[in-house]
């Protein structure tokens, strides 16, 4: 039987590993291990990427979502909408702010916040939305941004897993008034550790955000407010400067993968991902639906093929945020997908044979 792992960045690693372990031997030898020519270079190659004004890289992707969240002034007693399904990052960094994460149901088709209740949940404190785009899948950008506008809110797009996704041609990341990326590992471009960055074509949010990650400090030593470490590790920037040129082709290669599922997977009690229309899905995970998830969980696992649920528990349920006294009503879709969603290996470097392979297993049922 062949093993099929959730993610290989083992065989990802094998295909660059010249690029990484000169960019590697290139950061030590030099001692350079804080700052220096591969930060500045990765934030220029990604800022031009997304076509952006402003990229400044930070620690993590958490930390991101935190200090753009602190740059543009939101803070205690503030309100921050978010969706009910997502990584915990997305509101634990509003909480840690001393705001409230507000959460909002997700689109029973795309699991990306749902606009229709979006404004239902707007108060006098709204200052931010957050929308996630999650899975891969960008949220409905036009719409959020017509919301935004009328209410004078601004928005902080968690692109944490939409690397080079887009809608209506125009990439994640670029549509709000600034943009949260993750690089963990396994992320669509990920490093070799932790690793974040944030996007912006304002100025006013890039110097402030730069100055948070950095002790407040923009020229050394005059440390203008209290700032924090989230400095960007001078490795992972040379690794991920090495890996950047090689994005667009692994996403090409993840959506032609997710084309090879839609086309082998036949079982009518499993739902696969759908595309929203005029969008670009980066499918940094596969997500499937059905009611048998632990059978069919089980079954995978017994054929050594490793799937995650990506989330089990949707964010309004978790035991933190217990005190909010959230009900399933409160969030039917988020409730019902909870259990059922189940993500099966996906990758550019998975193997049409590993897709037909997962996909008989699948058509079994
Ligand atoms: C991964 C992720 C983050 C946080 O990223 P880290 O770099 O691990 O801190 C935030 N939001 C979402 C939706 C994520 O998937």
């Amino acid at each position: 039987m062949k093993k099929i792992p959730f993610v290989d960045l083992h065989s990802q690693y094998l295909s660059i590993k010249d690029d990484i372990d000169r960019a590697i031997e290139n950061i030590i030898s030099e001692t350079s291990f804080i700052g220096g020519a591969a930060i500045k270079n990765f934030e220029e190659e990604f800022r031009s990427y997304l076509g952006v004004n402003y990229f400044v890289s930070c620690a993590n992707g958490t930390d991101s979502i935190e200090i753009l969240l602190k740059a543009m002034g939101v803070g205690y007693g503030d309100e921050v909408i978010v969706p009910a399904i997502s990584w915990i990052s997305t509101s634990e960094a509003v909480s840690n702010i001393n705001a409230t994460p507000v959460f909002v149901d997700v689109e029973k088709d795309y699991y990306c916040m749902d606009v229709k209740l979006i404004e239902a949940k707007i108060t006098s404190k709204t200052k931010v939305i957050i929308p996630v785009h999650l899975y891969g899948q960008p949220a409905n950008m036009p719409e959020i941004m017509k919301i935004a506008k009328k209410h004078n809110l601004k928005v902080l797009e968690d692109c944490a897993q939409s690397h080079g996704a887009e809608i209506q041609n125009k990439k994640t990341g670029t549509w709000g008034d600034c943009a949260s990326f993750s690089f963990y590992p396994g992320k669509n471009l990920g490093a070799y550790g932790d690793a974040g960055g944030m996007a912006t074509n304002n100025k006013n949010i890039a110097e402030a955000a730069k100055k948070i990650a950095n002790h407040g400090q923009l020229v050394k030593h005059n440390h203008e407010i209290e700032g924090r470490n989230s400095r960007l590790d001078t490795l992972q920037a040379a690794i991920l400067l090495a890996k950047l040129p090689h994005l667009k082709k692994w996403t090409e290669q993840r959506i032609q993968n997710a084309n090879l599922y839609l086309t082998k997977i036949k079982a009518s009690s499993i739902i696969l991902p759908q595309v929203r229309l005029e969008s670009k899905h980066v499918f940094h995970l596969y997500v499937v639906r059905t009611k048998q998830r632990e059978k069919l969980q089980q079954i995978l696992t017994g054929h050594e093929i490793q799937t995650a649920i990506h989330y089990p528990t949707a964010l309004p349920f978790l035991a933190c945020y217990k005190n909010r006294g959230h009900v399933k009503s409160d969030f039917p879709v988020a409730s019902e997908i909870q259990d059922e969603i189940l993500s099966i290996p996906m990758y550019a470097e998975l193997l049409e044979d590993d897709i037909q392979i997962i996909a008989n297993i699948l058509n079994q049922q």
